[in-house]
């Protein structure tokens, strides 16, 4: 069979650093070892300088989303396309169940969207808008489907948001069948209020979003999903956490051996509300959901990264472009599709500002970017892990390259970057996903729709 050898590089793993050649066969790591002798017909790749690390894994992209009238600017092509670029191997999308239809329909809807165009592999969350008649029985369904992990909404009402008993009977739903259940924790109840109180006011400028948005309605949200987690006796996992306010919840539930997780966004950790107050109607470029934040709270979710607090960085992925799609909320911040940029640098800024600044080591950026979502999203080990049987998603890193962001060179679809004129040390020189090379040098290599449907395993890391 066809192999590959990844000869003199340093490979590193959430647990260790060690000098070793990996050798491909096929689609999978057949042997990790110093030394490892290459037969003939062997293909070898030089890594001497840079790390071998897993394939990243964004387990929160939205590619290809409808929003207000509008749809997401990637789709799975191009989407998968510009996070290969970024070291990206793995996502986890979301369907989204229509009110009244069944959560069937919704996967259904999605994996059509993926299949053809997909470049990488790709699982699916499901959110569930309703659960009808049949909606819990609908979730174990789901579950032997490989949809391991349920979204619900405590925002948005009226569009996406659920009610407590709905959010409660869900969860210990998931107490049987071993699904996990991802909160958007936001009280969408007063945030709504404060939002009618601002237009009624006048104030319709992009600021207002983050305004009427404050970090106490996440922080109660967050309480709120974990206190019903815990009466329900499972885990829960709280996404794109924005604030310090929220943090200082899962915490407080960690430190009492709560099995709650969370994830924050390069977003919340570079970025503030400033961001918003660019004239022009250029703040509208930073208008997603939980807003950006005060500056003082950036540090703060550093700090969670590092002591575990928080466990996973995903990018949440929603691009619109500034020019004929953010631009439809000119004259009213409610009327601005949320969403940002990002599926393509995760890697490029969590190493840079993470390891490179000295925030965290190599092992925890591997395992905050890549082996702890394949953990608690039910991929690991053929996800996140670089061992013999593992599937061959690993990224060749140069950790001396010098690449400064922008949507000039960026392969988003999206005509802006949140993160414009960066400049950061560190980036993937060639990618391989399940054996192949789909990216090397900055050229891709790989072909939309060889991404393959991830069917993802009940009771995963949130479990053990
Ligand atoms: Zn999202």
């Amino acid at each position: 069979m066809a192999a590959t050898l990844i000869r003199n590089g340093t490979v590193v793993t959430a647990r260790e650093t060690v000098k070793a050649d990996v050798l491909i066969e096929g689609e999978a790591i057949k042997e990790v070892r110093p030394g490892i002798p290459a037969a003939s017909g062997d293909k070898v790749l030089d890594a001497t300088g840079m790390w071998v690390i897993p394939g990243g894994i964004d387990a929160h992209t939205h590619l290809d989303m409808p929003f207000g009238g509008t749809t997401s600017a990637d789709d799975f092509e191009t989407g998968t396309r510009a996070a290969a670029f970024g070291g990206t191997t793995s996502i986890v999308d979301f369907a989204i169940q229509a009110r009244g239809t069944r959560m069937r329909d919704a996967l259904d809807t999605w994996l059509k969207k993926a299949e053809g165009r997909a470049c990488i592999d790709y699982g699916l969350h499901m959110i569930v808008t309703d659960l009808g008649a049949s909606g819990l029985e609908d979730m174990d369904e789901l579950v032997d489907e490989g949809v391991a992990s349920f979204k619900l909404f405590m925002a948005y009402p009226n569009v996406l948001m659920v009610d407590d008993a709905t959010i409660f009977k869900a969860l210990s739903r998931t107490a049987r069948n071993g699904a996990l259940i991802c909160m958007h924790a936001e009280n969408g109840s007063v945030i709504d209020v404060m939002i009618a109180r601002a237009l009624a006011e006048g104030k319709t400028a992009p600021v207002y979003h983050a305004l009427t948005r404050p970090p106490l309605a996440e922080a109660e949200a967050v309480h709120r999903a974990i206190a019903m987690a815990e009466i329900a006796g499972t885990p829960v996992y709280i996404v794109h956490l924005s604030s310090e306010d929220a943090l200082n919840q899962v915490r407080e539930a960690r430190d009492r051996g709560v099995p709650a997780f969370a994830e924050t966004c390069p977003q919340y950790l570079l970025l503030s509300i400033e961001e918003l107050e660019r004239p022009n109607f250029e703040g509208a470029k930073y208008v997603f959901t939980p807003p950006l934040r005060p500056k003082h709270h950036l540090p703060k979710l550093w700090d969670g990264l590092k002591h575990d607090h928080l466990q996973v960085v995903s990018t949440d992925h929603c691009p619109f472009c500034f020019a004929d799609q953010k631009i439809l909320g000119k004259d009213d911040f409610t009327k601005i599709p949320n969403g940002g940029p990002g599926i393509e640098n995760r890697l490029q800024l969590m190493y840079h500002y993470g390891v490179n600044a000295g925030n965290f080591s190599l092992n925890r950026f591997v395992e905050l970017t890549s082996t702890t979502p394949a953990r608690i999203f039910g991929m690991y080990p053929k996800k996140g892990e670089i061992a013999p049987g593992s599937d061959a998603d690993l990224v060749i890193w140069d950790p001396a390259s010098v690449y400064t962001i922008s949507s000039k060179t960026h392969h988003m679809r999206v005509d802006y970057s949140m993160f414009e004129g960066y400049e950061v040390r560190g980036n993937a020189r060639t990618v391989f996903s399940r054996g192949e090379v789909i990216v090397d040098g900055g050229e891709f290599h790989g072909k939309p729709g060889r991404g393959n449907y991830l069917k993802r395993a009940a009771r995963g890391g949130a479990w053990k």
